[in-house]
């Protein structure tokens, strides 16, 4: 079997860029293909334990008493939980305590708090009588997973990803991701090809949960779209095209996510209403009544109106030139008037057939500079992209995730351990 620090190393690209923190774990990295089994939280055998899920209605003070604490013990540890670990309350559904005893009948010695997979706040009683508190942080040991799939005849990109094994989180991620390149209506076709990069978490050699989308590629109609995870010497995290450009866009072509186009951008079309061929300035989304508009990009509320035609709309005026209008909401979000700052993705309205309009969906217009433009076809300003120093590190970054990448494509049941 072939190891990762070999591909990985076999390239003087890479050691000439070793100095990258990411690369740095890259280096120390096996692609391994087995994934062993492990268990139990490394306490000593000679405990006993009992696991207690929080569930609706439970308090701390009613799990406490029912496992033999005093009234005084329940305040000691309310009290030593919300100064050391800033623990106030107990979340149902979510939060695990466990109870651990030297044997079945003597008192409890130790109570875990676990609030995540990744956080343990470990409580124990000294010999004076005092309960005292530790956070212990819980080691995750991080795989890097590569899934490709295919568009089928009939298909969507959710149903290929899904038989690709991607986990519908990590779709929903990537899905975001391309919705600032593709038109998703349009640009997928049968025979296309997709693959993606992410984390899993394990503790103790069991997985716990998906970590981040570290790379994307989509064959896309009008070439291909790729789109890397970086984190730039100041320390923040965004994903940049092949070339290092900020992949992500000042403004999204399709705000909601999934909704068919049932018309697109047009200088002239038959009016379904008014019945007479005028312009379509924008593109109409298919969504239900009441589904969320998320603002396309971050700006400022400029209109929050009703007209005949538009119904209920909404006018953002984003930084530069562009300015985008949602019309047809049957309601405003709370909140979102004319000057109020708007960041891209925030809910500003929902879907509605108010104004000229023949069902629910939402009528969405980019204007540019005074002027309407295709929100489909026309190029976006990207955000946050690099500076030089940046840009010479990132593309020396990618070509070994291209390499990590085609070498896990050939061998999809690897994984890149960091
Ligand atoms: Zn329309």
């Amino acid at each position: 079997m072939k190891k990762a620090k070999d591909i990985l190393t076999s390239n003087n690209v890479v050691r000439a860029v070793l100095g990258l923190a990411i690369l740095l774990t890259l280096i120390a990295v096996a692609l391994v293909v087995s994934r062993h089994i492990g268990g139990g939280r490394g306490y000593s055998e000679n405990v006993y334990k009992s696991l207690v899920t929080v569930e609706s209605g439970d308090t701390l003070s009613k799990l406490l008493l029912a496992q033999g604490f005093t009234n005084n013990d329940v305040l000691q540890i309310a009290k030593v939980l919300k100064s050391d670990a800033d623990i106030t309350s107990l979340r149902a559904d979510n939060d695990k305590i466990e109870f651990v005893r030297t044997d079945e009948n003597s008192p409890v010695s130790k109570i875990v708090i676990i609030p995540s997979p990744w956080r343990q706040v470990e409580l124990t009683c000294g010999d004076a009588g005092q309960w005292q508190c530790k956070t212990v942080d819980i080691e995750r040991d991080t795989r890097v997973v590569y899934r490709a799939g295919e568009i089928l005849d009939g298909d969507s990109f959710y149903l290929a990803g899904m038989r690709a094994g991607i986990p519908a989180g990590i779709l929903a991620e990537v899905y975001d991701l391309l919705a600032f390149e593709m038109d998703f209506e349009r640009d997928v076709r049968a025979g296309q090809k997709f693959s993606v990069l992410y984390e899993e978490n394990f503790s103790n050699g069991k997985k716990i949960d998906n970590g981040r989308v570290l790379a994307v590629e989509f064959e896309a109609l009008r070439g291909n779209v790729k789109m890397y995870r970086f984190k730039k010497s100041d320390g923040k995290t965004g994903y940049y095209d092949e070339n290092g450009n900020g992949a992500i866009k000042s403004l999204k072509r399709t705000p909601i996510n999934n909704a068919k186009v049932t018309s697109s951008f047009s200088n002239s079309r038959k009016h379904p209403v008014l019945g007479y061929t005028r312009a379509h300035k924008g593109v109409d989304f298919r969504a239900s009544t009441g589904t969320p508009i998320p603002a396309a990009g971050a700006g400022r509320v400029v209109a929050r109106s009703y007209n005949r035609g538009h119904g209920n709309y909404v006018k953002i005026r984003h930084n530069g030139s562009y300015e985008t209008l949602y019309a047809h909401m049957s309601r405003f979000a709370k909140g979102v008037v004319v000057g109020t700052t708007v960041k891209q993705g925030q809910t500003i309205g929902y879907v509605g057939s108010t104004g000229l309009s023949t069902g629910p969906h939402l009528h969405y217009e980019i204007i540019k500079d005074g002027k309407h433009v295709n929100p489909m076809t026309v190029k976006l300003p990207a955000i946050n992209n690099l500076d030089k120093e940046d840009k010479k590190k990132f593309l020396e970054y990618r070509k070994a995730l291209d390499k990590g990448m085609e070498q896990l494509s050939k061998n999809p049941n690897w994984f890149i351990q960091l």
